[in-house]
């Protein structure tokens, strides 16, 4: 069993546009980051879904879309409240 193919991850954040489902819960489809691509792809459970982008097949798809707005929300709220003067 070959573990050194680390899976690629996509940010949420690095996505032009994003489709959610019921009240941004679930995330149906993100539009590929990939310069060469842009194409809206489907998520599935998480996953970027295999699509075609200008020069062919996505090297993007199978990646991990993470949802960062949260996290950086969270940690927004509380540890980034730096600002005094
Ligand atoms: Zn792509």
């Amino acid at each position: 069993m070959a573990d050194s193919n680390e899976q690629s991850t996509v940010l949420l954040s690095q996505c032009t546009g994003a489709v959610f489902r019921a009240a941004t819960v679930t995330l149906m489809a993100v539009v590929c980051p990939s310069r060469q691509c842009g194409v809206t792809v489907p998520v599935v459970e998480g996953v970027l879904d295999a699509h075609l982008g200008m020069a062919g097949d996505c090297s993007l798809a199978g990646a991990r879309v993470v949802d960062d707005r949260i996290s950086v929300a969270d940690t927004a709220d509380a540890s980034n409240a730096v600002v005094s003067s």
